[in-house]
């Protein structure tokens, strides 16, 4: 990494369910990039999908991150402070313009297909387009709106290339709910923030090629500038996606069945293949460790895009 770099990252989970052990691994991930270039780390709760949001998950975001003693420099200090003032649902008017913006371009459509009907007639994976020449137009956005992606679209991701058009297709922006989805929300916070180093799992690799052609439509500056940090996913018992599976390796029952703090910065130790003598007890003595790795580490070698694996 270059010296001049002061990261500006974020611990942004979906509060769509409780924190789980791959979401302790990201945001441990993340603090130790930051802190060690002495960077800021920002949290952002992404409830921009409000009608799914409970409280005791917002609950449980503040005390897990409490639990495992990572800190952060920016953001809401606890479940009211979010509320307050932080929540993304405050935020569905700058969202709004962005696409209002998109739909006068023409860069942006209204679709009414459902998934329903769109399984009906065989379509499954990347969206086709159909209703991009219909002319739907609401008033109410009570049809969802697409980004237009045209044919061919490729996005140069460092050691691969993301065919966007075949992979994501015209992907939607802004749900019939009439709220914005989580492409539009999350590229626009970020870019708003100045945020200049996103650390996520790899199953997003797809995600952020749509978001850096969504962040070029809309001609952002910062996003396409920052550095990108895919890391490999932590797995469930039968290899399933741990936000998809169920309870053991949520962080509350974690909790409650007597693991402790240290067992995950453990983990987190191996993961980036750092010696230990000890066992790591807490969050200041494994950023320690990092800290001293040397600069050769290849985890410290990226620019742009870095991949790592588990
Ligand atoms: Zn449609």
């Amino acid at each position: 990494m270059k010296d001049a770099f002061i990261p500006f990252s974020r611990m942004a989970p979906t509060p769509s369910g409780f924190l789980h052990l791959g979401n302790a691994l990201n945001f441990i991930l993340a603090r130790l990039f930051v802190y060690r270039q002495v960077g800021k780390l920002h949290l952002r709760i992404d409830d921009m999908d409000g009608i799914r949001t409970r409280k005791e998950v917002i609950e449980d975001i503040f005390y897990s991150l409490d639990w495992l003693g990572l800190n952060w420099d920016t953001g809401p200090s606890g479940p009211e402070d979010f509320y307050a003032r932080f929540s993304l649902m405050n935020r569905m008017d700058s969202y709004g313009k962005a696409v209002d913006t998109l739909l006068e371009n023409k860069l942006a459509y209204a679709c009414d297909c459902s998934r329903k009907s769109l399984a009906a007639q065989g379509i499954m994976g990347a969206y086709p387009g159909l209703c991009r020449n219909k002319g739907l137009y609401s008033e109410t956005m009570k049809t969802s709106i697409r980004l237009q992606v045209p044919e061919n679209t490729k996005i140069n991701m460092g050691l691969r290339t993301q065919a966007l058009a075949e992979d994501f297709g015209d992907f939607v922006l802004w749900r019939k709910e009439n709220l914005a989805a989580y492409h539009l929300a999350s590229v626009l916070e970020d870019d708003a923030m100045g945020i200049n180093l996103v650390v996520r799992g790899a199953d997003l690799l797809p995600s952020t090629a749509a978001q850096l052609f969504l962040a070029q439509t809309l001609g952002l500056q910062n996003f396409p500038a920052a550095f990108f940090i895919h890391h490999g996913l932590v797995a469930g018992k039968k290899g399933e996606k741990l936000s998809k599976s169920r309870g053991s390796h949520a962080l509350c029952e974690m909790r409650e069945s007597g693991i402790s703090p240290a067992g995950i910065f453990s983990f987190a130790a191996d993961f980036l293949h750092l010696e230990t003598k000890d066992k790591i007890q807490d969050i200041e003595t494994l950023q320690r460790i990092f800290n001293d790795c040397p600069e050769k580490h290849p985890l410290l070698q990226g620019q742009g895009f870095l991949e790592i694996s588990i």
